[in-house]
């Protein structure tokens, strides 16, 4: 099997306001491997969003290690983790985090901006991702004038911009109809294994979890394993 894209070892974050500590992760450990669509699932408040931030570069543990495409990231400067979050990490929000005033192409474009990509590279590369979603039509449309779903489209074509290994998507059908979210899962699915890319979705929709490669289920800061989940009683 090829090395892990991803490796969290006995991941630790309390966070503190005032007196009152919140332990959001206990001992967090786990592995994603190239190409792999690993649903990440737990109730509201169980870590699923503190998880991610640490794995993307977005947060510092307390303790434990994070190694992303075989580079250490913990306790890298910060202008080091700004480079993982730019070009080897591409993000997907809840909330799809478009800019209102830039058309579709324009958004899907922001990323290749911000790496310099010659301009006649990032047209192409810009035509290529909105193909790839389904939104060719729809290049010149803003924001306001998609509905969500397409919206979502738009913002995951852009987290592909700059050809990133692992794709960090939280909660990415959280504001969508369960027959859209279905879709948008559907196409992370598929993106993921055309780009080679690793997923790491966070979900709590039962229907959605069937589409991953693997599941892990996050409880009050630590992974459930099946050990762990009581049996029923007869
Ligand atoms: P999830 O994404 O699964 O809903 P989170 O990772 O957002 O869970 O939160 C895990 C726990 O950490 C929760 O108890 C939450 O209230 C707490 N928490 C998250 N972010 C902060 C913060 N910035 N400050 C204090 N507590 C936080
Ligand atoms: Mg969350």
């Amino acid at each position: 099997m090829s090395d892990p894209l991803v490796i969290a070892e006995h991941l630790r974050k309390v966070y503190r306001q005032g007196a009152r500590e919140v332990v959001a992760l206990r001992d967090v450990s786990f592995e994603a491997h190239p190409g792999e669509l690993v649903a990440i699932t737990g109730r509201s408040g169980s870590g699923k969003t503190t998880l991610l931030n640490q794995i993307g570069g977005l947060d510092r543990p307390d303790a434990g290690e994070v190694t992303v495409a075989g580079r250490r990231i913990t306790g890298l400067p910060e202008s080091e983790l700004l480079h993982l979050r730019r070009e080897v990490v591409g993000f997907v929000f809840q909330s799809f985090g478009l800019i209102p005033v830039l058309s579709a192409a324009e958004n899907v474009g922001v990323p290749m901006r911000l790496t310099n990509t010659p301009s006649a590279e990032r047209d192409k590369r810009v035509e290529e991702l909105l193909t790839l979603v389904g939104l060719s039509a729809h290049a010149n449309q803003r924001p306001y004038e998609l509905s969500g779903g397409q919206r979502q489209r738009v913002a995951i074509a852009r987290a592909l911009a700059n050809r990133p290994r692992l794709l960090i998507a939280d909660e990415p059908t959280g504001q969508l109809d369960s027959q859209t979210g279905r879709q948008i899962m559907e196409l992370i699915r598929t993106l993921v294994h055309t780009e080679g890319v690793t997923a790491l979705v966070t979900t709590h929709d039962p229907a959605l979890i069937t589409l991953a490669d693997r599941v892990l289920e996050l409880h009050d800061g630590a992974f459930r394993t099946a050990q762990q989940i009581p049996a029923v009683q007869g």
